[in-house]
């Protein structure tokens, strides 16, 4: 059971991704997508372990041509979480990656317009108990309803009312569904009005959302109106950087929106006063948030500079370093001086002692 805060969340309906619960009462999922060609099985598999490592509870793979089923079967084999197929267009690559151990299939039913190829893939979904994320785009909205509604969070809703309702009509009800844009008001209303619609989990995120920082700034707006309203069973934030950093952006984000339970570091920003290269202790700041982004411990880790600020916020956390100079690094454990180090061994002490820490059950 995860000691994650609970708020009033959302009654869903609960889906399963391999073994990983989606909705219902589950704590809200983190997951990502591999951003190197599915060619290269070992390249994608190290991205999906380096997220497993930051927190990521499931990860998506893109699988654009019929050619690369063999390869994704490969990625599934070595992946030590489930893995969704991403799939457009092309229903014999949606048909194959669920005989190759998809877990989950992202598919947009309006992209697969022959309805007997659409009947084939809900029976196969059926038959293998996979589950569906519909998934609708502002970006890529059906003719008929941009005309109707333009290209509103009304349009976004309708879409995916159509589309849920298309695939239960074939029998399909292990669905989720996401409504994205890279607006984050768009994103909030048309999440808002289809979560009052349907009990389906919602997989939320501001899609296209920009580079590390303005992604992570503009996903922050629409998770902090979502999740208080209790609307998300799962999320990704979408980063035009590596998939490990938009999983440590979603920990962060939900930690600070109280349903998530990682170390929450502080660190200065430095100043004129830091003895050591302002470089390398930066370095060493993204390096520790590295190592503790998805550790389930509840503590504040402060890196400091100096004595300004640096005995006070160390002795309100659990493990801190405060930086005299490159041979008087001074480490903090449990909030009072522990023992003094050099600037080169400072990360490995803190990181030991960080181990010493029991995990949160
Ligand atoms: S803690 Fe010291 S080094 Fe860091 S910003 Fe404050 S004054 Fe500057």
């Amino acid at each position: 059971m995860s000691s994650q805060v609970r708020l009033a969340r959302r009654r869903t309906r609960t889906v399963w991704v391999g073994d990983v619960p989606i909705g219902g009462d589950h704590p809200i999922v983190v997951q990502s997508m591999t951003k190197v060609p599915l060619e290269d099985v070992k390249a994608t598999v190290d991205q999906i372990i380096a997220s497993r490592d930051a927190g990521a509870k499931i990860m998506r793979v893109a699988v654009p041509k019929v050619q690369l089923l063999d390869a994704f079967q490969q990625v599934v084999k070595a992946s030590p979480i489930p893995i969704i197929a991403d799939v457009h267009f092309d229903p014999r690559i949606a048909l194959g990656v669920i005989k190759r151990g998809a877990a989950g299939l992202r598919l947009n039913p309006g992209n697969i317009s022959d309805k007997d190829w659409l009947r084939r893939i809900a029976e196969e979904l059926k038959q293998s108990g996979i589950a569906l994320r519909i998934g609708v785009n502002s970006g890529s909205l059906p003719r008929d309803l941009i005309e109707r509604y333009g290209r509103t969070p009304e349009a976004m809703v309708q879409a995916a009312l159509r589309y849920t309702s298309l695939m239960e009509d074939l029998g399909v009800t292990n669905i989720k569904v996401s409504l994205k844009s890279s607006d984050p008001e768009v994103t909030v209303e048309a999440n808002r009005r289809f979560a009052q619609l349907t009990d389906y989990p919602l997989h939320i995120g501001v899609t296209e959302a920009g580079p590390p920082v303005e992604g992570a700034l503009r996903s922050m707006i629409a998770l902090q109106e979502l999740i208080p309203m209790g609307i998300g069973d799962t999320i990704r934030i979408s980063l035009t950087s590596e998939p490990a950093l938009e999983v440590r952006t979603a920990n962060e984000i939900l930690r600070l929106l109280g349903v998530g339970n990682s170390p929450t570091i502080v660190s200065c920003p430095t100043c004129g006063r830091l003895q050591v290269k302002h470089e390398e202790f930066f370095q060493l700041a993204e390096r520790i948030a590295n190592r503790l982004t998805g550790v389930n411990l509840n503590v504040k880790v402060a890196l400091m500079g100096c004595v300004v600020n640096g005995p006070g916020e160390a002795g309100d956390s659990e493990v801190a370093l405060m930086v005299g100079g490159k041979d008087q690094v001074l480490i903090y454990y449990k909030g009072k001086p522990y023992k003094k180090t050099t600037w080169d061994k400072a990360e490995d002490e803190l990181v030991a002692l960080l181990s010493k820490l029991t995990p949160d059950k």
